[in-house]
């Protein structure tokens, strides 16, 4: 395996499967087993897990609710996601803990960044829920915070599509993929691929990002195990 410790980034619209909204448990089921192949290689896995299949505080404020007040919520989903996807976990035979930035004492442990060392060290999967615990930011945010934290090798982004392109492949037939993108490359073309703060953090901190498609079988072991697909965003 070319990585130690990962950090996989999954959108909460990832859980919705086919679905428009909320948690599909076939695609949960489906994550669960993917991530089994990594961890039983040995491979120290933490996760931090979107929202956006239940609720956006931006897309509230769009609609005239308070923003900070909907950011709570947005956060309290990714709670919601981190239980449904520890049960799956737990349902393929995993050891896992689910850590909150939001004390919720009763279903999830406080975020200790020590402790969630310790976990991954003895081979627990690692589930951080409730974002930076901070309104104003995204669970690309969270992710970059905790593998940073954590001392991950890499962030691992899944996504629906399998890397990054020059421009959106959905809607552009002519856009090419790239293999290797430099973070500078990602700036001076203004490609998406996390929101500015996330991905400067990343930069500052020299932590390589791999976008992939998580959605096709055995991708994430690929990955993982050092395979050249999806596209490498480093220095
Ligand atoms: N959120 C927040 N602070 C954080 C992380 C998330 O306030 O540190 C809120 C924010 O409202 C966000 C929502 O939680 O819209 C869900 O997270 P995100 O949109 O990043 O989920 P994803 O797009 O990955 O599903």
């Amino acid at each position: 395996m070319q990585y130690k410790r990962i950090l996989l980034k999954l959108s909460g619209e990832a859980l919705m499967g086919s679905q428009q909204y909320g948690i599909d448990p076939q695609r949960l089921q489906d994550y669960a087993k993917e991530i089994k192949q990594i961890a039983d290689k040995g491979v120290e896995v933490a996760i931090v897990i979107g929202g956006g299949n239940i609720f956006r505080g931006l897309s509230g404020a769009s609609k005239g609710m308070d923003r900070v007040q909907g950011d709570h919520m947005g956060m309290l989903a990714t709670v919601i996601n981190g239980l449904a996807l520890q049960g799956a976990l737990e349902d393929e035979g995993m050891p896992t803990r689910l850590q909150s930035a939001i004390k919720l004492n009763e279903v999830a442990e406080p975020f200790i960044r020590r402790k969630a060392i310790r976990h991954l060290e003895k081979g627990r999967v690692v589930i951080f829920g409730g974002g930076t615990g901070n309104p104003y930011f995204t669970t690309d945010s969270a992710a970059v915070l905790r593998a940073i934290e954590i001392g991950a090798d890499v962030i691992l982004k899944g996504t629906r599509v399998d890397g990054i392109y020059s421009s959106d492949p959905e809607k552009d037939s002519g856009a090419t993929k790239f293999d290797n993108i430099s973070f500078n490359d990602v700036l001076r073309k203004g490609l998406k691929v996390m929101d500015t703060t996330a991905f400067t953090l990343s930069q500052e901190n020299e932590l390589p990002i791999i976008v992939f498609d998580m959605n096709t079988q055995g991708n994430l072991y690929k990955v993982v195990s050092g395979e050249n697909i999806g596209t490498k965003v480093n220095l």
